[in-house]
């Protein structure tokens, strides 16, 4: 846009699209749309881990396909929420809203990874800080909802995976640079943990070659977290109240504090 341009206005929460320095540097403002897509974002979130828990997409190509025959006790069985520890990485906004979801579930522990604890967001699930380390031992079920940062960049790799169990469930709702998708893909395809959900990739849109999409036990999305008709409206009002805002020089509704 060159050296006229005044305001950003982002129709999203995330900014790691953003230059941020250069937005800095050259006294640019930036609105973007917290808060309103968090409880499409986190509806999602869930919907997505039951889909990739119980292999409901390869339990519904079964049906299509004619692979559905008589009934068998094992056939198309999944890992559950009840009793099971779940892991959040990134207890914010959508983090927490999550939690609050899966909560009537039955799940038994939450725990969660971040910059440090945070007590008074915890307390209302008993969630418990934990080292990245411990949550990927010890979860059943890890959901990343932290912002995308060059700290949280490949943060889910190798090791990671590496330190889950065989049994455990991974769901990727924030960012797909978060993750390492070389290590997810082998990880799955090794049964090094059960399954994954996730609905940002790297790239985005993911080739439809892409060797994750080869696999059973990996449910992937188009990046629809915030996609209900009410909150794609509600965040188009406010980011277009955040440009009209910012071009008046007065406070945004939602203005990045750079
Ligand atoms: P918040 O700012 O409320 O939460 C971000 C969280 O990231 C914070 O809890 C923060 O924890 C955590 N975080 C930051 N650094 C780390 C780290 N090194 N390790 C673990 N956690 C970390 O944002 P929202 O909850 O509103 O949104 C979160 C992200 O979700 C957005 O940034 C966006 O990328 C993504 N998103 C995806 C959507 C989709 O369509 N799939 C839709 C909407 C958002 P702490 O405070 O402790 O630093």
């Amino acid at each position: 846009a060159g050296p006229g341009l005044k305001v950003i206005s982002t129709l999203s929460v995330g900014f790691d699209h953003l230059a941020l320095d250069e937005i800095k540097k050259r006294g640019i403002r930036v609105g973007y749309t917290p808060d309103v897509l968090t409880d499409a974002t986190a509806e999602l979130t869930v919907a997505l881990l039951l889909s990739a828990c119980r292999r409901l997409p390869e339990a519904a190509e079964q049906v299509r396909s004619g692979g559905w025959t008589t009934w068998k006790p094992l056939w198309m069985c999944g890992h559950g929420l009840s009793d099971s520890t779940v892991g959040i990485i990134g207890l914010g906004r959508i983090g927490q809203a999550v939690a609050r979801r899966l909560k009537p579930f039955g799940v038994r522990k939450f725990l969660y990874t971040g910059s440090g604890p945070k007590p008074e967001s915890a307390a209302e699930f008993g969630a418990e800080f934990v080292p990245l380390t411990r949550l990927a031992q010890e979860s059943d079920f890890v959901v990343v909802t932290c912002a995308l940062t060059p700290a949280t960049q490949g943060m889910c790799n190798k090791e990671f995976f590496g330190r889950m169990k065989k049994t455990s469930v991974f769901v990727n709702t924030s960012r797909g640079a978060v993750v390492n998708q070389e290590d997810l893909y082998d990880a799955l395809s090794s049964g090094q943990i059960a399954a994954a959900g996730l609905d940002v990739t790297t790239p985005e849109p993911l080739p439809t070659d892409h060797p994750l999409l080869s696999l059973k036990n990996c449910v992937i999305l188009p990046h629809i977290g915030s996609a209900t008709y009410a909150t794609r409206s509600t965040m188009a009002v406010l980011a277009a109240n955040n440009l009209l805002a910012g071009l008046r020089g007065e406070p945004m509704p939602h203005e990045l504090r750079l």
